[in-house]
């Protein structure tokens, strides 16, 4: 699933090539995209529409438009957007300078969803706790997340209301920079740990969003071009493979049954 880094490449690449853009016609051919809402009122609504800014909040796309609605996207699985015809088109967007951009789902998970303005910060609010990169993500903000559950770390870090737009990927390769096993109770950790692991938060996105995001799967960014992430990952699809910092052979477990990696020298389980 894309994550922080992978939205964050699409935004900026859709950005340039939608903002100041009519939407001359929409075609949205799959219900499930919209649902529970209709796909031709959603197509109607923003059909005539001008794109006046892409942002990202979270994993989620939000495309604002100049009525004052937006279009809000999450990719899920395989969502991903293209200039270029492909199959698997879920819908298609025909821009006013004669581009193409269509939005294609293998898996059919992603969803599309219109909101007035006034409704777009209290949803994103109430599905996304503060952006990693931005203030509001601090050690103090962690600890007080993490003194409250027992629950492995690496599944709270997991949590959008926690940090929003960090997924299965990132919260491997952050846990490894920041020296602290996945597995550990989120309430058992010092202060000065807690502290590694929001810097290491933070590095582990920015290494993401530098080389554009990792190509995994069918996720490939608008402009055609893959990511290069995937060649940097430390732990994450790794096991048998040697710790890049202390050679120990990386170990795979899971964490709230997701697949996850981790050195278990450079992060022990404290006996
Ligand atoms: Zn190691």
């Amino acid at each position: 699933m894309p994550e922080l880094p992978e939205v964050e490449t699409i935004r900026s690449q859709l950005a340039p090539r939608l903002e100041g853009r009519k939407l001359v016609r929409v075609e949205i051919f799959d219900p499930r995209l919209t649902r529970p809402h209709d796909l031709f009122e959603v197509a109607e609504e923003l059909e005539g529409d001008t794109v006046v800014a892409v942002e990202r909040r979270g994993k989620y796309l939000l495309v604002r438009l100049e009525s004052g609605l937006g279009l809000l996207v999450h990719l899920r699985m395989t969502g991903s957007f293209g200039f270029v015809p492909v199959s698997h088109e879920r819908a298609v967007l025909e821009l006013d300078d004669g581009s193409r951009l269509a939005f294609r789902d293998v898996r059919r998970f992603g969803t599309w969803l219109v909101l007035e303005d006034a409704d777009l910060e209290p949803y994103l609010a109430a599905k996304n706790g503060p952006e990693p990169l931005g203030p509001r993500f601090s050690a103090d903000w962690l600890a007080a997340q993490l003194g409250r559950r027992k629950a492995p770390l690496k599944a709270v870090l997991l949590d959008q209301h926690v940090v929003a737009g960090l997924g299965n990927i990132y919260a491997d390769e952050a846990l490894w920079r920041a020296r602290v096993n996945p597995l550990r109770p989120a309430n058992g950790l010092a202060d000065d740990e807690v502290r590694r692991v929001v810097r290491a938060i933070r590095a582990a996105l920015r290494a993401g969003i530098e080389r554009q995001g990792s190509t995994l799967r069918d996720y490939v960014a608008p402009d055609g071009a893959s990511g290069s992430m995937q060649d940097e990952f430390r732990v994450y699809g790794r096991d048998g493979e040697a710790c890049t910092r202390c050679r120990t052979t990386i170990a795979k477990t899971r964490v709230g049954g997701r697949g996850t990696w981790f050195c278990p020298h450079c992060q022990p389980l404290p006996m």
